[in-house]
């Protein structure tokens, strides 16, 4: 059977910051024949409800920040995602929600020091995703609405 990682939000989980689903009712449908691994690695990580996380841009290179408290969860992001590609080493697609600091594709706004928006760029699950995926298709939520 073919397997997709689909945001798990997008499949109606209650994982966003704000403790509500996103869920796409055409995408559930779009993936019936395979088998769905959802992906969230913020709820895990900080649970749900949590604060807000958004992506600068420092010194060249892009940092995971709380907005309120301020703290760098970089690094425990990236290991959350890394662990989830060490356990799925092979899929046959990913659909992605948009503007998310984790999940975006292209659509994710970038800060720079004083939360300005620099340009639209990748979340950081999709920024690793796009090393360890490369034979894979990639979709925005957009795309199968
Ligand atoms: S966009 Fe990604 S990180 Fe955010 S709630 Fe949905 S699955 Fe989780």
């Amino acid at each position: 059977m073919k397997k997709v990682i689909i945001s798990a939000c997008l499949l109606g989980e209650y994982c966003r910051y704000d403790g509500k689903t996103k869920r796409v009712n055409a995408i559930v449908d779009a993936y019936k024949e395979y088998e769905i691994i959802p992906f969230c690695p913020e709820a895990p990580l900080f649970g749900t409800p949590r604060e807000r996380i958004s992506l600068l841009a420092s010194e060249g290179k892009i940092k995971v920040m709380t907005e309120e408290t301020k703290q760098d969860v970089t690094a425990l992001l990236e290991d959350e995602i890394m662990a989830f590609c060490e356990k799925h080493k092979k899929v046959d697609a990913i659909v992605l929600k948009s503007k998310s600091p984790s999940c975006g594709n292209q659509t994710t706004p970038i800060l720079d020091e004083n939360g300005n928006v620099l340009e639209f760029g990748d979340g950081m699950a999709t920024r690793i995703f796009k090393k360890k995926y490369t034979q894979t298709p990639f979709y925005d939520e957009t795309d199968l609405e």
